[in-house]
């Protein structure tokens, strides 16, 4: 009986399933390989102690709003908070897709679009990058210009392959003003490329950024949209009132606080993925993609060796299938020690066969 009550949307969905927890090494999510350092959990223990968790969470999150406005340099007016930025993706949907409408995605990329335009009746409109997963920007344009989306989502740096866009080409397609067009900057802080300064000129242009990857906080799900205050508004409509819970907003802005190890830790994983990038790209059998990012996709014949025989050794990579992505893993660059781990064994499996 109940399966007559679904909504034929949902229907036709499939819940997301991340590759379950390892005991190992979790080379899989895009995280940060390090926990909070001692300094900043202590910063989070002396704000937690002021916590009081007999009453909801501050909805407006104005403290982390200042805190994130002076990390940004966009005013608290034009930031919108959310539970990771998985939820602002949700709430961007929710806001302005009516069923039928069209979202925009170029493929291969990150799969949460796809997933909660599904959930709102929208119709995916997907562009394939090059071979390279470069993108033919005037091809794209043109086929906005034909399609008219409510939605563009472009992400910078792309997820899975690490490609990033420069900015005089986001420029070129927030030249189409009949959709919104969202730049996820999740990985932001690894490519050091960001559309922000570019708000002040398009009032359809939204950013979205993350707690979970750079700032280590992915246990915490914070994510923070920035966008013209009317886009705020209309955010704030369709959120939940309490949307981010009091130890999330309080980690956000010890992490905020404490941006200097940030910045320390971010240069190390930069660090790490250039040499991880030179030494696999020296393995015959693989083809390497440049990243702008913190982690890296190769494509190998010997790929579904590689992701078993990294399993077998308690490394936990993503395997991607499928047209686009055949042959193609993502592998998250971790510590010194994870790298070199990880390296040893790719190497050998393709030296083996
Ligand atoms: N955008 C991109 C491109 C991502 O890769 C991810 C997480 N993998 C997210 C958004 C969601 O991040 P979160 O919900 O943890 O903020």
């Amino acid at each position: 009986m109940i399966d007559k009550l679904l909504s034929q949307r949902v229907q036709g969905l499939e819940s997301y399933k991340p590759s379950p927890s390892v005991q190992g090494m979790a080379l899989d999510k895009n995280e940060m390989p390090w926990s909070l350092d001692g300094k900043v959990k202590e910063m989070l223990v002396e704000k937690i102690k002021n916590v009081d968790f007999n009453r909801y969470p501050d909805s407006g999150c104005t403290a982390l709003k200042k805190s994130i406005s002076r990390y940004t340099g966009i005013d608290t007016g034009s930031i919108a908070v959310g539970n990771g930025s998985d939820e602002l993706i949700s709430l961007l949907v929710q806001t302005f897709i009516n069923p039928d409408d069209i979202i925009a995605v170029h493929n291969p990329t990150f799969s949460m679009y796809k997933a909660y335009g599904a959930v709102c009746g929208a119709r995916i409109s997907e562009y394939d990058l090059e071979e390279n997963f470069e993108m033919e920007l005037e091809e794209y344009f043109n086929c906005l210009n034909r399609e008219k989306p409510k939605l563009v989502f472009l992400c910078n740096p792309n997820n899975p392959t690490g490609s990033c866009m420069e900015l005089k080409d986001i420029e070129r397609l927030l030249e189409y003003k009949e959709g919104m067009v969202v730049v996820d900057e999740a990985y932001f802080e690894f490519s050091g490329i960001t559309a922000a300064g570019l708000l002040s000129n398009y009032d359809h242009l939204i950013i979205l950024r993350t707690f979970s990857k750079a700032f280590g906080l992915a246990g915490l799900r914070v994510g923070y949209m920035l966008g013209s205050p009317k886009v705020i508004g209309y955010i704030d409509r369709v959120r939940s009132p309490y949307n981010v819970n009091s130890l999330a907003q309080a980690a956000a802005e010890a992490a905020l606080d404490s941006i200097d190890m940030v910045n320390e830790r971010v240069a190390i994983v930069i660090n790490e993925r250039d040499k991880l990038y030179k030494l696999l790209s020296d393995i015959e059998d693989i083809t390497c993609y440049r990243s702008m990012s913190n982690f890296i996709m190769i494509r190998s014949i010997h790929a579904g060796k590689i992701f078993r025989r990294l399993q077998e050794a308690g490394i936990c990579i993503r395997n991607f299938s499928g047209d686009r992505l055949k042959d193609c893993l993502r592998i998250t660059v971790g510590s010194p020690e994870d790298n070199m781990e990880l390296y040893k064994v790719i190497k050998e499996v393709c030296e083996d066969v």
